[in-house]
């Protein structure tokens, strides 16, 4: 690495580089500033062109990252995972990793966040109107640094209601769910049916029955202290938030976790239920619904509010990103 290389400051403008000098807003609350293809500008002037293929087919892909006490949780998993999707799709990043990590800080910094959210996005860059992925040059880097608010702050103590997506999650061979693309109209359709019937979030299963995850989250099931998620072969998004449960949280809590397929009814049989996210955090569900015909059919209580194992596996986990050593592994 060069002494030039990841100082987002020093570079070139060009849209390869990671970032040119910072614009000022005439407006301080033209907040917050954004990096847009090498340049860092006022929300109100960050905008893509109309035909960039991240637009005209969701043609590539993102992460959502937690910044706690100014630290960027899991940063190196979530680069780890951005590439993995990008050569997936066989799209190539413009700027190197350093680079990228330099536009993640810079980001934070200039919006002074101490916690928040990144949002960082990768679309597939300026092309023609046809699908064709390689006739776009280079592909575009947009990166917000924001605060995220998914779900109401009382329904971390209190647990939330979910219901059954009648949807299926898209099948693992017609889209693998590791890449974690632009496409999210599977898990959108899913939430749809979550709104409709008055909650936030669905449990979406795949064509087989098998449980998969939320629209936005990874699900895990606890019965007699064991936790149990989905392998990711069933159709998950590989969530940082999920292996940082099972690699760290539970073996702090010495829980055991079962990575296996498990349908519907142990679901809902479960001591307890919750959901794992960058956004989500961790939050359990106290009720699962299933609906048919626009009517809520059935209606299954899991806990009374947070259960104890998922209250303790969120305290841990807030200790931890309130504390003084933030992983950034
Ligand atoms: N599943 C889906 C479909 C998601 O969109 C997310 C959010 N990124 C997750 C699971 C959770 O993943 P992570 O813990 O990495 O945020």
């Amino acid at each position: 690495m060069t002494d030039q290389e990841g100082d987002p400051m020093t570079q070139a403008s060009s849209q390869a580089s990671p970032m040119t000098s910072a614009t000022t807003p005439s407006d301080a609350d033209d907040r917050p500033l954004i990096y847009v293809n090498g340049q860092l500008v006022p929300r109100s002037q960050a905008s893509i062109n109309v035909f960039d293929h991240g637009l005209l087919y969701g043609d590539g892909i993102f992460e959502g990252i937690r910044i706690y006490n100014g630290r960027i949780f899991k940063l190196e998993q979530h680069m780890d995972r951005l590439w993995a999707s990008a050569e997936a799709l066989r799209l190539t990043i413009p700027i190197s990793r350093e680079e990228m990590i330099a536009v993640l800080r810079r980001c934070v910094e200039a919006n002074e966040i101490t916690d928040g959210y990144i949002r960082l996005v990768i679309t597939r860059g300026v092309g023609t109107l046809g699908l064709h992925p390689f006739k776009c040059p280079t592909a575009g880097v947009v990166c917000i640094a924001d605060q995220i608010a998914l779900f109401p702050p009382e329904l971390y103590t209190e647990g939330m209601r979910v219901v059954v997506a009648n949807r299926p999650r898209i099948p693992v061979v017609c889209l693998d769910p590791r890449i974690k693309s632009l496409n999210y109209l599977n898990n959108i359709l899913a939430k749809i049916e979550a709104i409709d019937h008055g909650c936030l979030e669905v449990i979406m299963l795949n064509t087989e029955g098998f449980v998969t995850e939320g629209s936005g989250d990874n699900i895990f099931i606890v019965n007699d202290g064991v936790l149990h998620t989905p392998p990711i072969d069933a159709g998950v998004l590989e969530g940082i938030t999920r292996r940082f449960v099972i690699d760290r949280l539970s073996k702090d809590l010495g829980l055991e976790v079962r990575v296996r397929n498990f349908r519907l009814p142990e679901l809902l049989d479960a001591d307890e239920v919750f959901l794992t996210g960058s956004a989500a955090e961790i939050i359990a569900v106290t009720q699962v619904d299933q609906h048919t015909d626009g009517k809520i059919t059935s209606t299954r209580k899991i806990t009374d509010g947070e259960g104890e194992i998922t209250g303790k596996l969120r305290a841990c986990f807030r200790e931890i990103v309130t504390g003084d050593n933030i992983p950034e592994d």
